[in-house]
């Protein structure tokens, strides 16, 4: 749906737009001070790193990252493994593999200057035309044509100019029609905090979910769609259906001697590739593992005599939700070697800095709390050692399912974190024990110093 006003005076609304910015921008780490440019790097990496996460979040991990590496040059020399152990809890790990691989092609290509040319940009891999755009316009100065519309800009300028979804057009088609309005608004002077601008509006005041606060608006007079008095119910895209679900049951093995965990390494590329996580059964949908069938299903690292931690670990990824059943092994017996069978062993005071996914930090926070807490009062060891390799359920693995504890699903409030797109918004929740202490729900929240002490 569309309302037919008349178009805004585009000089004067970019000109309350970058006024309202010098005074009301938000100060994040990356940015520049008004009218300075920013080194395309640092714009790049931040822009790579927003993708799908918050700000919030982010900006712990900007610091670090490129003080590490400071340059395109550095970042190439560096090895894989530690670029990814840097992105730990950021989430969406090929962004950091193509970063990496990106900054290599850079050095090779471009002498390690990031190009000025939006075909160099995009023909870099992880670049799109958002990234590359942002680039131009944030690291470059550079106006026409390179406008980048994030999801923030989308909504602003879907408003400003009263441009609701139609079910009936290809959302392609709207998104490029929001393009050509954004860039239609884009002055020569500053074109990088215009964008940053739009941003910010976007963020703070032009917020989503059908609650722009326009009283506090400085382009309120130009806008169209509070002219239409539609401001708050603009339909801006179709209805979001719910994620898939799948399930799995993940295995917790410490090795007595000295603490270390048992962990397995993704492959490097796909769904959290290279990253650490504790070993699991197959994510299937449909229905959850009941403690028996995992434990003989072949997943199970070692034999041991397993018991079922209270409580389900839940991670939204891009495409599906997982919830994990959480197996820890007592008095596990052949401990594969490190290397063997894919084991990795990983130091308790190492697992703070390994490359763990935000997933496999949940999961890491939830077993550690039951270990803080004692053992899983309720939970029976109820899979005696030597079942785990078998590949059926053996009669007295089936039977031990009717000594395991209730597996009812408990219920909490899930946390939300709201992405800076919000077309692809992600979340991260962890169903607790009753009485346990909440995982954390921070996407890049620290393994806590207690918990990561031995038990
Ligand atoms: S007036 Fe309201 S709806 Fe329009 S751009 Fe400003 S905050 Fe958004």
């Amino acid at each position: 749906m569309s309302f037919h006003l008349p178009p805004p005076d585009t000089g004067a609304l970019a000109a309350r737009l970058l006024a309202w910015y010098d005074r009301h921008r938000r100060h994040l780490p990356w940015r520049m001070p008004p009218g300075v440019r920013s080194d395309p790097y640092l714009v790049w990496v931040s822009e790579v790193m927003l993708q799908q996460v918050r700000v919030e979040t982010v900006a712990r991990y900007y610091g670090p990252f490129v003080e590490r590496w400071p340059t395109v040059g550095a970042l190439a020399a560096a090895p894989l493994e530690e670029v990814l152990r840097a992105w730990s809890g950021l989430g969406r790990y090929a962004r950091a593999h193509n970063l990496h691989a990106s900054a290599r092609l850079v050095v090779e290509r471009h002498g390690g200057r990031v190009p000025e040319d939006e075909a160099a940009l995009l023909a870099l891999p992880g670049v799109g035309p958002y990234t590359a755009a942002a680039i131009l316009a944030i690291g470059f100065g550079r106006g026409g044509s390179a406008v980048p519309v994030d999801g923030n800009i989308e909504r602003v300028v879907a408003r400003l100019f009263a441009l609701g979804w139609d079910t009936g057009s290809p959302a392609s088609r709207r998104r490029a029609e929001l393009r050509r309005l954004a860039a239609s608004l884009a002055p020569q002077a500053r074109p990088g905090d215009h964008a940053q601008a739009l941003m910010d509006l976007g963020a703070t005041i032009c917020i989503p979910n059908g609650r722009p606060r326009c009283g506090a608006c400085p382009v309120a007079d130009a806008c169209a769609a509070r002219a239409a008095g539609v401001a708050e119910t603009l339909a801006l895209g179709p209805k979001r259906a719910p994620k898939p679900k799948r399930f799995a049951a993940a295995f917790w093995v410490s090795r007595p001697r000295d603490g270390a965990v048992l962990m397995r390494r993704r492959p490097a590329r796909g769904l959290l590739g290279g990253t650490l996580e504790p070993p699991s059964t197959e994510w299937r949908p449909g229905r959850a593992w009941r403690m028996a069938e995992a434990v003989s299903s072949g997943a199970a690292p070692v034999g041991a005599a397993w018991r079922r931690l209270r409580g389900r670990v839940r991670h939204a990824l891009s495409d599906f939700e997982v919830e994990f059943a959480v197996m820890a092994a007592a008095d596990p017996r052949r401990l594969p070697g490190a290397g063997e069978d894919g084991a990795v062993w990983v130091p308790r005071e190492a697992l703070e800095g390994e490359a763990l996914s935000t997933m496999s930090r949940k999961l890491v926070r939830h077993a550690l709390a039951a270990e803080g807490r004692g053992g899983q009062r309720g939970a029976a060891a109820a899979v005696p050692p030597g079942r785990s390799r078998s590949a059926a359920p053996p009669t007295s693995a089936r039977n031990a399912s009717s000594r395991l504890a209730p597996e009812t699903p408990q219920t909490s409030p899930r946390s939300s974190n709201a992405a800076r797109q919000p077309n692809s918004a992600s979340a991260h929740s962890t169903l607790p024990a009753t009485g346990t202490a909440p995982d954390g729900t921070a996407a890049a929240a620290p393994l806590s110093g207690r918990a990561m002490g031995m038990a």
